[in-house]
């Protein structure tokens, strides 16, 4: 007996033991090269992809899925995430849900939140900050461990912004209490110890917002973000409407735009030439209507939906990358926040971009502003298995995704097709 379980041991830890999945794909779908392959058999070892192609052996003892009648894509990626966050509907202040929920809450909103999207296709999110005391910290740290099956989260830690964080006109009675989850930074050597900061606690993405009150930063300011964050290898999203503060934030060299509803041609055509995304955030108008103003952050619903197609129109034209971005942060009743991520698809559909454009956004591009392109956002050999399936082809009408049924994250299969 003991020498059997000593023979067991050694055949479940050795190396060469690892369960081979062989999926065979009807059609894989490439963002990344905007083509398409059938009949692929793509081999996972180890989390990662073996293989793929057409005639790729099936190794004996491989676990087979059968997805001959699915198309297969790259995992979708939210490149602006807010998992911890709910917003009270109904014209509440902003700073509500400080007062009512814990970190710990927070925490668990963000983790059932999390949990729920992975289901849905989106393998990968960056979570850009209001996520209180670094509470998407700790659920990137809960997946990470194995505890929960989650996405694979580049969180930013506390947002940076000047005094104030997102707030305004609050009494100085109340005292700074949106650095709950805000970090005040108003110079460059504020900024630096701020970006610091948020690495020190495992940040892999530096959120600033840039113009939230009438005083925004300057270039050096932003220059300070770009540098400190750059040399830890760590990119920089601003959260930026419009005017100078925009400006400062193109010329200083940050990674991306997160919003930028204001955007000028000209100051597409500056982002594109020096490569920085744009992250479009773009809602569509029946969220808006539920947002409002967001205690006064965003424009009306009215000015503001016609304005995010305008802008998206103009930005697919002139040319610049974009990640998708949702930042959803509402309830729907009888709707999962995946369905809501779902619901930008639309408005990419209405200002004009292909749906191959749109995937892209969502996998490949996604992934090269978050700087793990040489690990996840496409298909191939090398990559971790981050895959979706779903019975629709994506390229025909991207409205297909919300018909995914199968979904593998570094190469665990979490969401497997009903047999019917
Ligand atoms: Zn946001």
């Amino acid at each position: 007996m003991k020498t059997l379980c000593a023979a067991l041991l050694l055949l479940l830890t050795s190396p060469s033991f690892a369960q081979v999945v062989a999926i065979r794909a009807g059609t894989v779908v490439d963002p990344a090269h905007g083509g398409s392959a059938k009949d692929q058999v793509i081999l996972v070892e180890n989390g990662k992809i073996k293989a793929i192609g057409a005639g790729v052996a099936i190794p004996a003892g491989a676990e087979v899925i059968d997805l001959s009648h699915e198309w297969v894509s790259p995992g979708l990626i939210d490149a602006h995430s807010h998992m911890t966050l709910t917003e009270i509907a109904g014209g509440a202040p902003f700073e509500s849900f400080y007062l009512n929920q814990s970190s710990t809450l927070r925490g668990l909103r963000g983790l059932h939140n999390a949990a729920s999207v992975l289901q849905a296709g989106f393998t990968t999110l960056r979570d850009v900050g209001n996520s209180a005391e670094w509470a998407m910290s700790d659920v990137r740290r809960a997946i990470d461990s194995g505890w929960f099956d989650g996405p694979t989260i580049i969180d930013s830690g506390k947002i940076i912004a000047p005094f104030g964080g997102q707030s305004r006109d609050i009494p100085p009675r109340q005292g700074p209490f949106w650095q709950f989850e805000y970090i005040d930074a108003d110079s460059p050597a504020e900024i630096r110890k701020a970006v610091r900061t948020n690495i020190y606690y495992g940040a892999g993405v530096i959120k600033l917002v840039a113009d939230n009150n009438p005083y925004h930063y300057s270039i050096e300011e932003l220059r300070a973000a770009v540098d400190e964050a750059h040399r830890a290898g760590i990119p920089v999203a601003v959260h930026v409407y419009a005017g100078d503060a925009l400006e400062n934030a193109i010329e200083a060299g940050v990674d991306s735009i997160e919003h930028g509803f204001d955007l000028t041609d000209a100051q597409l055509k500056r982002m594109k030439d020096k490569g920085i995304f744009l992250v479009g955030t773009d809602f569509p108008r029946a969220h808006l209507d539920i947002v409002g103003t967001s205690g006064g952050i965003l424009p009306e619903p009215a000015v503001l939906a016609p304005k995010i197609i305008d802008r998206l129109t103009r930005a697919h034209r002139i040319g610049v990358r974009m990640a998708f971005g949702t930042d959803t942060v509402i309830d729907m009743p009888g709707r999962t926040r995946a369905d809501l991520m779902f619901d930008y698809l639309a408005v990419w559909r209405v200002a004009g971009v292909p749906p191959i454009e749109i995937l892209r956004a969502m996998t490949s591009n996604a992934a090269e502003l978050l700087r793990v392109n040489k690990q996840r956002g496409s298909i191939g050999a090398g990559l971790s298995a981050d895959l979706v399936a779903m019975p629709a082809d994506p390229l025909n009408d991207i409205e297909n995704l919300r018909k995914i049924d199968f979904v593998m994250k570094n190469g665990k299969i979490v969401r497997r097709p009903q047999i019917h």
